[in-house]
């Protein structure tokens, strides 16, 4: 029977991409199956049956991943490829996509398909517009991550394939866990977001205690973490950073570029602090105040303490 592969190398993404799976093959007449690499992973559940690639590590890179998927791929003939659209899975999609020389999507939701192709919505230009693409079986696609509910069932049988040992010349010398305490934008329900506004990194501890106060988390734009350095990178909201969707999301000296609101746009109230009344902020927000931070946050704090008393 034709099949639709699942592989992520997070459970959760798994079984999140597993659901926008079952959608593919019921179109396509296909089945599900989940893809472990070099050992069965027991909370990763698929509909239609577990494949387990035999040979290669499970601790592997994403370029030995595609490989240990390309080399089953050539024989099993999946119909398509779906990773989640994390940094992984994307390098995994491409990277399996060139080897079999067949087509991608990127960061697709609402899938269905027909018998030769299947079709996915894609944020383009920053989130301002939805394009429906579609491609031809056999291809790959990436899954937007968040837009489809966990599997939470269905082990099935496992399929064995043996492909073999993969090699390349990156090999993995040790992983590290995040450094505890490491902010988490997608779960707080305040965040309190710097931008370009904030004249110097010392002025920075003023807006994590005002976060604090308000039991939220430091977000910031991105020249705050990419260009100069000031916070670490998941702290970066937008496009090319974390989306977020917070009940509040408080932006402080931040200009609004479509790369930026692309990452907040989906918050409940969106209040803004800036010193240019025509900042494109505005737009994106509920709430404005036009005036200087360094005069409004302090007093921000003050009113906040006051009323705590
Ligand atoms: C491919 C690509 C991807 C990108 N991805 C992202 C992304 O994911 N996230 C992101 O944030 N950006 C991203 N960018 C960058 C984006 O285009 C903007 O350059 C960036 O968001 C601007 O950051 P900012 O608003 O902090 O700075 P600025 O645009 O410089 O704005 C600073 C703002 O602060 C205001 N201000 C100045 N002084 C004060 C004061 N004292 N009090 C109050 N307000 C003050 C100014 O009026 C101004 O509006 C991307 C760009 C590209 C090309």
């Amino acid at each position: 029977m034709k099949s639709v592969w699942v592989y992520s190398e997070s459970e959760s993404v798994s079984n999140e991409v597993a659901s926008a799976a079952v959608g593919v093959a019921e179109g396509a007449g296909a089945m599900v199956q989940v893809v472990d690499i070099g050992a069965s992973r027991p909370g990763a559940f698929s509909p239609g049956g577990k494949l387990l690639l035999k040979g290669p590590h499970p601790d592997i890179t994403p370029a030995l991943a595609a490989e240990a998927l390309a080399r089953a791929a050539r024989e099993l003939q999946p119909l398509v490829l779906l990773t989640g659209a994390t940094r992984t899975g994307r390098e995994i999609a491409a990277r399996f996509a060139a080897k079999m020389r067949v087509g991608c999507m990127a960061e697709v939701a609402n899938l269905s398909a027909d018998g030769a192709s299947f079709s996915g919505d894609r944020n383009v230009f920053a989130g301002k517009v939805v394009a429906r693409v579609s491609c031809q079986f056999p291809a790959a696609a990436t899954v937007k991550v968040g837009s489809y509910p966990k599997m939470a069932a269905g082990e099935g049988v496992v399929q064995e394939k043996e492909v073999g040992e993969v090699s390349d010349p990156v090999r993995v010398v040790g992983r590290e866990k995040k450094a505890a305490g490491a902010v988490d934008l997608k779960s707080a329900k305040v965040i309190v977001s710097a931008g370009r506004g904030v004249k110097k990194k010392e002025d920075l501890p003023m807006l994590e205690e005002l976060a604090s106060e308000m039991h939220g988390a430091l977000g910031c734009s991105r020249p705050l973490s990419a260009d100069l350095g000031w916070l670490p990178e998941e702290h970066h909201i937008g496009l090319t950073g974390v989306t977020v969707k917070p009940d509040l999301y408080l932006a402080v000296g931040i200009s609004g570029q479509l790369q930026h609101v692309a990452g907040m746009k989906d918050s409940k109230v969106v209040a803004s602090i800036n010193t240019d009344k025509d900042a494109p902020i505005f737009q994106a927000s509920d709430y404005g105040i036009v005036g200087d931070l360094y005069q409004l946050v302090p007093a921000l704090r003050k009113a906040l303490a006051s009323r705590a008393r």
